[in-house]
């Protein structure tokens, strides 16, 4: 698909496009029409304000206005469909957008009530925003960090890479296949047989740097070093920004949190177990990861990465 560049607003900076992309909402559910023969396109958005309990303009997509619905009920010729499925649907930067309507429309609903005084907010017109008439408090909508992180090291070690970066040990790797291994782990939430690599909430005070080193030794007990950012990615289950990273393993075994890691183990990077798909940005670190170190382009895939 040709990438088309989604510019955030809160209101139109130019005339409302006669059609918009159109992500509503009946409770969690995503509405997209009812045939698969009909693709997911813009449309007359008028046609949801009969039914419509708040509606949010998102930004324009390629020119074209987004708009997010929260409705009561799923419109003649729609049906509903969860969040998660929908996005892999619709793929980027459609699923993106989806995303960013769920959060908005979440963040308004439960944010009707001050959290301070318990009077009814008001909306702000110029920001994302809802502010309390008696007291002033304002609240926008939440993002919850989260780091994740894909932990490696020389297969079988004890002999840990010294301070080669993860470059370096590549270049070495395309000489010896296999010579690295990956650490991954399953939640008890996983779909069956699935993999990934280790995540957790930032906690207030905390960087992200502090919350790898923190999580790892929590969750499986090893001590890590050599943080390399990969990437991030918004996720909107409920309102985390995933922000993933490799680390390179410096002591300790594996000795899983019992109540958090149902298994968790070092693979060879030609042997890994099922991995999530590359739609969330685990599935792209793991990949990415595996390659980077010389290893071959993981071909397990699991769909959906967690069984809800
Ligand atoms: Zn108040």
């Amino acid at each position: 698909m040709r990438r088309m560049p989604f510019t955030y607003a809160v209101r139109p900076d130019a005339d409302p496009t006669p059609e918009a992309w159109c992500f509503a909402f009946v409770d969690d559910q995503l509405v997209v029409p009812d045939s698969e023969a009909t693709p997911f396109a813009p449309q007359t958005w008028q046609r949801f304000e009969a039914s419509q309990t708040a509606q949010h303009y998102l930004g324009r997509l390629d020119g074209i206005d987004c708009r997010a619905f929260a409705l009561s009920d799923v419109p003649a010729g729609c049906k509903r469909m969860p969040l998660r499925a929908a996005m892999m649907a619709l793929g980027e930067p459609l699923m993106n957008v989806a995303g960013c309507a769920a959060q908005v429309i979440e963040w308004d609903r439960s944010h009707r009530y001050c959290g301070v005084c318990g009077t009814a907010t008001e909306p702000r017109t110029h920001e994302r925003a809802r502010r309390c008439p008696a007291c002033g408090h304002t609240s926008y909508p939440r993002l919850s960090p989260a780091m994740m992180v894909l932990v490696w090291r020389a297969a079988g070690s004890g002999a840990a890479a010294g301070s080669r970066t993860i470059s370096d040990e590549a270049g070495a790797a395309l000489e010896k296949p296999n010579g690295y291994e990956v650490l991954l782990a399953r939640s008890p939430h996983y779909a069956p047989g699935v993999y990934s690599a280790l995540a957790g909430f930032v906690e207030p005070g905390e960087s992200l740097e502090r919350c790898i080193h923190r999580e790892v030794l929590e969750e499986v007990g090893v001590q890590v070093t050599d943080l390399r950012y990969y990437g991030s990615q918004n996720w909107p289950f409920p309102h985390s920004l995933m922000v993933a990273y490799t680390a390179r393993w410096v002591s300790g075994a594996i000795v899983r949190q019992e109540d958090e890691i149902e298994d968790a183990n070092w693979y060879p990077l030609d042997a890994l177990p099922k991995i999530p798909p590359r739609f969330s940005i685990s599935g792209h670190l793991i990949r990415d990861t595996v390659v980077a170190l010389g290893g071959p382009e993981p071909q397990h895939l699991a769909s959906p990465v967690v069984a809800r």
